[in-house]
C-alpha cells in the first residue's frame, strides 16, 4: 500500500520533469510543484486549467507557471514556504551526498524534519501541494539513504580488508622479530628497540638502562648433557628474563647464549639491583629436567649493566654494557658488573 503510493509519487515526479522539458521551462521549485501536483492528482482545479491550456496547443511559459501556481497551489507566501522547504531539502541532500560518514544522522534528521512538516501541514487543504512535495522528498531521502547504505557497506568491506592486511603485517613483523627457540624477541627486535628507546630517552631526558646477560660455561653444559638439554636451559633463562621484562621493558635473545634487557625509565642503580636479583635467582636453583627428573646442577649468569649517558650514541651505550659483561667474566663469572663511562 505504502509502496504503491510511493511508486505513484515517483511516476508523478518523472512525468513532471518530462513536462518541464516539453514546455522548456527550468525545473525550479514552483514549476516543478505545478506539474507534480497535477500528475499526483492532488488538485482537480489545477489539472483542469492545465488540460485547457494544453488543448490550445500553447506552450506554457514561466509566467503561466507562476500564475497557475499562485492561483491553484498557494498564495505567494505559501510558494515561498515551498521554495524554502525545497531549498532546505536540497542542502540536506547535498550534505548527505558529500558526507558519507555523517550521512546517517543527516538522513534521519532530514526524514524527521519532513515527517514533522508533513504532520503539521496535514489537513490544510490549501497546501496539499506542499504535503505532496514533502512526500516526494521523503521518497528521495529514502532512496538516498539506501544508496548511502550500500556505499557504507562497501566502505565497511574495504575497512575490513585493510584491517586484515594490517593484522597480517603485525603478525609478519612479530614473526621476524621473535626468536623461534625461546619465544622472546630476537636481535632484530633488540637493535630496533635500542635505537628507538635511546632516542626517546634522549628526547625526554628520561633514564634508560641495559643489561647484557651471558650464560657461563654454556659450551661445557652442552658438551655434558647434549644440545637438546642446552636448548631447554636457554628457554628457562629466557623465561626468567621475560618475567622481569614486562612492557615497556624489552627482553631479547641477542645471539647464542647471550641475552639483553632494555629498561626504559630505570637508572643504573635500579638496573644493577634487577640484574643482581636475576643472577641470584638463577644461580640459587638447581636445574631439574622435567621429563625424567634428572638433576643438571646449577646454571650461572654473568651480567653487564649500563645506563645511557647524556647525548650518548646507542652503539657506544651497547659497547659499554658489553665491556662490563666481559669484565664480569674476567672477574670470575656469576656476577654483575656496572659499566664505566
Ligand atoms: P663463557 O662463560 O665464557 O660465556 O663460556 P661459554 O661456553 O658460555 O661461551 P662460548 O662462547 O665458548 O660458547 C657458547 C656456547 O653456546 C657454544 C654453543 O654451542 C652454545 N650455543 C649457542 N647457541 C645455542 C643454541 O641455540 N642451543 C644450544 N643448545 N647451544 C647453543
Ligand atoms: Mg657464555
Ligand atoms: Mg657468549
Amino acid at each position: 500500500m505504502a509502496n504503491d503510493y510511493l511508486a505513484h509519487l515517483q511516476v508523478a515526479g518523472e512525468r513532471a520533469l518530462a513536462c518541464l522539458r516539453r514546455h522548456a521551462v527550468p525545473p525550479t521549485a514552483i514549476n516543478y510543484a505545478v506539474w507534480f501536483t497535477h500528475h499526483a492528482g492532488q488538485n482537480p482545479g489545477l489539472s483542469r486549467a492545465i488540460r485547457e491550456l494544453e488543448a490550445k496547443g500553447e506552450r506554457i511559459d514561466e509566467v503561466r507557471h507562476l500564475e497557475l501556481a499562485e492561483r491553484f497551489i498557494a498564495r505567494a507566501a505559501q510558494l515561498e514556504r515551498i521554495q524554502d522547504l525545497v531549498g532546505r531539502a536540497d542542502s540536506a541532500l547535498e550534505v548527505i551526498a558529500s558526507e558519507i560518514g555523517g550521512f546517517r544522522a543527516n538522513a534521519a534528521a532530514y526524514g524527521a524534519t519532513l515527517e514533522g512538516a508533513a504532520s503539521r501541514l496535514e489537513g490544510d487543504g490549501r497546501i496539499d501541494a506542499v504535503t505532496v512535495l514533502v512526500s516526494e522528498l521523503k521518497a528521495a531521502t529514502l532512496a538516498m539513504r539506501e544508496r548511502a547504505d550500500a556505499l557504507e557497506r562497501e566502505l565497511g568491506r574495504r575497512d575490513a580488508e585493510l584491517a586484515a592486511v594490517r593484522a597480517d603485517l603485525v603478525k609478519a613483523e612479530e614473526a621476524i622479530s621473535t626468536d623461534p627457540l625461546t619465544g622472546i624477541g630476537n636481535r632484530r627486535l633488540f637493535d630496533r628497540a635500542l635505537r628507538k628507546l635511546a632516542a626517546e630517552a634522549a628526547k625526554r631526558g628520561s633514564p634508560l638502562a641495559l643489561l647484557m646477560v651471558d650464560i657461563d660455561h654454556f659450551k661445557r653444559f652442552n658438551d655434558t648433557y647434549g644440545h637438546p638439554v642446552g636448548d631447554l636451559v636457554l628457554k628457562l633463562v629466557a623465561a626468567k628474563l621475560a618475567e622481569r621484562a614486562l612492557p615497556p621493558r624489552i627482553a631479547a635473545r641477542y645471539g647464542g647464549e647471550e641475552f639483553a634487557l632494555l629498561l626504559p625509565g630505570s637508572d643504573l642503580a635500579e638496573a644493577v639491583e634487577l640484574a643482581e636479583g636475576i643472577r641470584a635467582e638463577v644461580a640459587d636453583r638447581e636445574v631439574v629436567l622435567k621429563s625424567d627428573g634428572r638433576k643438571l646442577g646449577t646454571v650461572t649468569l654473568s651480567i653487564g649493566v649500563a645506563a645511557l649517558g647524556p647525548g650518548e650514541p646507542a652503539d657506544r651505550f651497547l659497547a659499554r654494557a658489553d665491556a662490563a659483561l666481559y669484565r664480569a667474566k674476567e672477574k670470575g663469572r656469576n656476577r654483575v658488573e656496572r659499566a664505566t663511562d
